[in-house]
């Protein structure tokens, strides 16, 4: 029997790689979004993945949109907590707002998530969850407090989990990619982004694709052993 997928934000971006890559490895797959229904749209219409909309930041939506995809598919077997943005300003111009927001999305998100999927992983015996963290979360940027607040939060909360999980047949990683070549990284200023990627030994910018293998693998029951670790794909730009 298949087994059940989630990623969030898994429609577009590095996301609606994963969504593709877990579904062509045989796994049933629901990708979420919050709020570009075209792109949504577009994403099933391509792959044949469903989709379900709903705020990742938001404990109460996060309960019920879970409940509406396990009722579809069947209980969630991988977790991919992946949705993410950035609200970048330097601290001292930093609103509340982009503060929390970012919060909310990057790092409440993981428990808001993980909370609705962790008790039947441990009655069943069985679960993969998968975060996606950042280069920025390691080594800090600037105009990125809050993200890279965020992002290290992820590692931490990696770590936690997977110790609390492990003796229950459950694996919590984290994945670190460096600059990937999606809208994120394109809202970027193109001559920082030339500055950027000058910096990166492999000189180039990674692809969705690359990150997504590697979700593969995690999500996979070879990878039972790796657990609470955190996974550095960034073209040898900052080595941990
Ligand atoms: P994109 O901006 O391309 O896609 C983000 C996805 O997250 C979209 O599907 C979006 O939905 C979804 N999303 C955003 N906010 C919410 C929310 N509140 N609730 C539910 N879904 C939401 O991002 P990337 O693919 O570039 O990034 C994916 C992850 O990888 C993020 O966590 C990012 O921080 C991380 N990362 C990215 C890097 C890069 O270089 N691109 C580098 C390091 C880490 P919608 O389509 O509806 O907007």
């Amino acid at each position: 029997m298949s087994r059940v997928a989630v990623v969030t934000g898994g429609t577009r971006g590095i996301g609606a790689s994963i969504s593709e890559e877990l579904h062509k490895a045989g796994y049933k797959v629901a990708a979420t979004y919050f709020g570009n229904d075209k792109a949504a749209t577009e994403f099933t219409t391509r792959t044949g993945i469903a989709h379900f909309k709903f705020d990742v930041g938001d404990f109460k939506a996060c309960h019920e949109g879970m409940g509406r995809i396990q009722a579809a598919l069947g209980p969630v077997d991988v977790l991919v907590n992946n949705a993410g943005i950035t609200r970048d300003a330097f601290l001292h111009k930093m609103t509340p707002e982009s503060w929390s927001e970012v919060i909310h999305t990057n790092l409440n998100s993981l428990f808001n998530m993980s909370r609705s999927v962790i008790e039947g992983m441990r009655e069943r015996g069985y679960g993969r969850i998968i975060n996606i963290s950042s280069i920025n979360g390691q080594s800090g940027q600037v105009g990125q407090t809050n993200y890279s607040a965020a992002k290290a939060g992820v590692i931490g909360f990696t770590k936690a989990l997977a110790h609390e999980s492990a003796a229950k047949g459950i694996t919590v990683n984290a994945i670190a990619p460096g600059y990937i070549d999606t809208d994120m990284v394109r809202a970027v200023p193109p001559e920082v982004l030339d500055k950027i990627v000058a910096k990166i030994p492999a000189k180039r910018l990674g692809t969705p694709a690359e990150i997504a293998h590697m979700v593969v693998f995690l999500a996979s029951e070879k990878a039972g052993f790796a657990n609470g670790a955190t996974f550095t794909l960034n073209g040898g730009q900052y080595l941990t």
